[in-house]
């Protein structure tokens, strides 16, 4: 009877000790948001059928659909689309982190950095350009990006990572936004290299003069830059919110070339991998990819899966209004199935980390 009662304890304990770390797993601690802007579903085919392997956003489980109207328009343009994604809020095109009516709006990020949180952003475009502007910055246009560039001073962001060093040194009223970072504790750099001997504290990384090039002259800056980023952010035992972008899928589409559509794709779909297996190793991260808007009007009506090969066709040289893939994984992911506004992937976000705004 004595042995009996033992195996009963010992089989409460483990099952209590299973249960307690079942409830840990289900808990959000870190939030990736990978946006690939102008990323409709045309552009992630035009990667999957031109790529050898299967695409890492392949891997994603959960599928949804944004409806990416701004507040005053059809089409959104790049920073309501940010700001509804950002901030939960829909807004005119071109304001930066506000209500329509110009009221500052706290964007994820910064409710993330309120509960002491980790946070970070890495893109391939000037950090002072509409999508990363609309998680750090409150402006009533996104062609203020001088100011945006001084907004980043007052969000206590930890890691920013991309092009716009003009923004910061080159200004209209003679600041030094670098040395400020510095007199702040950011350790301030400009190359790759030097980005990857920082070990620890704030880092601002800004690696061009203005916007980064192509794909194949960036020298994998976004995977480079979201290692580097997941190093940091993750010292940060409470968690992290961390925002990657594929800027330049957007601007391929704006010129309709097709190559430049797909090269971009595969660069974006690199630095989810790096996503997807930073979630494999740290149960309680939730990777979301999507995007703000389809750009183009990109349509492919014929191919050749063993060639690899596909005929693209725009429809415009602009953005669309199609509502747009959400693909995500890991803890907490399911609840991005399903159509939603694109202030819902905000939503949900907030609901899986358990804060309020
Ligand atoms: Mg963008
Ligand atoms: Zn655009």
């Amino acid at each position: 009877m004595k042995r009996i009662s033992l195996t009963a304890k010992l089989l409460f304990i483990s099952l209590f000790i299973s249960l307690t770390i079942n409830a840990q797993e289900q808990k959000v601690k870190n939030i990736i948001l990978l946006i690939g802007d102008g990323m409709g579903i045309a552009q992630v085919y035009a990667g999957m059928v031109s790529s050898p392997a299967p695409l890492n956003i392949e891997r994603m489980k959960t599928v949804g659909f944004s409806k990416t109207y701004s507040a005053n328009d059809f089409t959104t343009d790049s920073s309501a689309g940010g700001t509804a994604l950002a901030c939960g809020v829909k807004t005119n095109n071109g304001m930066v982190g506000m209500s329509p009516d110009t009221v500052a709006v706290n964007s994820i990020m910064q409710i993330a950095k309120n509960n002491d949180l980790a946070t970070g952003l890495v893109v391939s475009c000037n950090v002072t350009h509409a999508t990363p502007a609309s998680f750090v910055a409150h402006q009533p246009s996104r062609s203020m990006t001088e100011a945006i560039a001084a907004d980043y001073l007052k969000s206590g962001i930890d890691v920013f990572i991309g092009g716009g060093r003009n923004d910061f040194e080159k200004r209209k009223d003679g600041r030094n936004l670098s040395e400020e970072l510095r007199s702040k504790d950011y350790t301030v750099v400009h190359t790759l290299e030097a980005m990857n001997r920082v070990q620890s504290g704030k880092m601002a990384a800004l690696l061009a003069d203005n916007h980064p090039g192509k794909a194949a002259e960036r020298d994998n800056l976004l995977v480079k830059g979201v290692y580097k980023s997941l190093e940091l952010l993750s010292k940060n035992e409470k968690g992290f919110f961390l925002m990657v972008e594929g800027s330049q899928i957007d601007w391929a589409g704006h010129v309709n070339q097709s190559d430049y559509v797909v090269n971009e794709v595969l660069d974006f779909d690199k630095a989810v991998g790096v996503a997807l297996d930073f979630a494999d190793r740290n149960p309680g991260t939730l990777v979301v990819v999507v995007a703000d808007h389809e750009t183009g009007g990109l349509t492919l009506p014929k191919g050749d899966i063993a060639k690899r090969t596909f005929k693209a066709k725009f429809s415009t040289l602009k953005h669309t209004g199609v509502p747009v893939p959400i693909y995500s994984y890991g803890t907490g992911s399911e609840i991005f199935g399903g159509f939603m506004q694109n202030t819902g992937v905000f939503d949900r976000m907030l609901q899986s980390y358990g804060f309020g705004k």
